[in-house]
């Protein structure tokens, strides 16, 4: 089969990915072999190639937002026949026994595994995944629509939660990349008023397209204090300014897996009054059944620029640089 390899961390302006035909993989016990047709792509990917996480064994096929069809099952599977369509996330699997896990937090076991990180991932034309770990899909979406929905809609959907905001209140989010154009529709259905803090221009406008009450750059103070922020731009400077615009009590949830080093914070004007600062670490499977199902019911549309697989440096360069309104995602079937 085909897929884009890397063999190398590199910054992705060289090229990391390469075309490369490499062996179908074989589902194992309790997996499905999946034909894939789209994939997304997401920021993560981007650290992924240029080494900012923590580095995993190489080669490696990344790619964690993918939509295809079973096409093979592996022995002691149930769930799924050949030619259903199913959806891959960035949680691959989890190990079920430990006290995370077994708590409803296996977002947080240590010895999760992730897709196209510690397992090869969607930028191919086939995977495998345990059958327990794929999505069934909603219908009303078409296989590209759906594909930004498997990372960016669910991380984006924890991050809403982990925010604490509830219907009717002021959100604040920073960054207007993939993940923040569907979690803004969600965020307008439970009717918040969003407020949208990016640098580029063409997000702004895209914001306010999808109902953003207000828009303005990083820095720029809204006209009041808003009562959750979520921060999708993997930039510490912005994690401070979220605090500054947040009203007392409020919370920050920082949606990326990667971010540059917080700088010093200023106790009585960024953290008092019980101001809450917290991360968001993956997702549970349960977060992804919740959203999908959210998703259909609103239903979510996402905007989305599509390019062959062999593009996949060129779709992680203009993620890199902001030069996307919506998501990038990878045709592939
Ligand atoms: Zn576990
Ligand atoms: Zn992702």
């Amino acid at each position: 089969m085909k897929a884009m390899v890397l063999s190398g961390f590199k910054p992705v302006e060289e090229r990391p990915l390469r075309l490369q035909e490499v062996d179908l993989p074989v589902p194992g016990p309790g997996e499905i072999l999946i034909r894939i047709n789209y994939c997304g792509v997401c920021h993560t990917d981007l650290h992924t190639v240029e080494g900012e996480l923590p580095k995993m064994a190489l080669p490696r096929i990344p790619g964690h937002q993918v939509v295809g069809t079973v096409e093979q099952m592996g022995e002691e599977t149930s769930l799924f026949h050949r030619g259903d369509r199913v959806g891959v996330a960035w949680l691959y699997s989890s190990c079920g026994r430990c006290r995370f896990c077994r708590s409803g937090r296996e977002n947080l076991c240590q010895e999760a595994k992730f897709t196209g990180y510690h397992v090869d991932g969607g930028y191919a034309e086939y995977m495998v995944v345990p059958e327990n770990f794929a999505y069934e899909l909603p219908d009303d979406f078409p296989d590209e629509q759906a594909a930004p929905l498997l990372c960016a809609g669910i991380i984006g959907y924890r991050a809403l939660r982990v925010s604490r905001i509830k219907p009717g209140e002021k959100l604040g989010l920073f960054g207007f990349g993939a993940s923040a154009h569907v979690t803004i529709q969600v965020a307008r259905h439970w009717g918040c008023q969003v407020y949208v803090f990016s640098r580029s221009e063409e997000h702004r406008r895209h914001a306010l397209k999808l109902g953003a009450y207000w828009v303005g750059a990083p820095n720029d103070m809204p006209p009041e204090k808003l009562d959750s922020s979520i921060v999708f731009a993997p930039a510490g400077e912005v994690a401070r300014q979220a605090l500054r615009v947040i009203d007392r009590g409020g919370t920050v949830a920082l949606a990326g897996i990667y971010m540059t080093p917080i700088p010093e914070l200023d106790y009585e004007k960024e953290l008092y009054f019980e101001k809450a600062l917290k991360s968001v670490a993956n997702a549970t499977r349960q977060d992804g059944v919740e959203f999908l199902k959210i998703a259909a019911e609103i239903p979510i549309r996402t905007d989305i620029q599509i390019y062959p697989l062999e593009k996949a440096n060129e779709a992680l360069l203009d993620v890199k640089h902001s030069r996307i309104n919506g998501a990038a995602v990878l045709k592939i079937g």
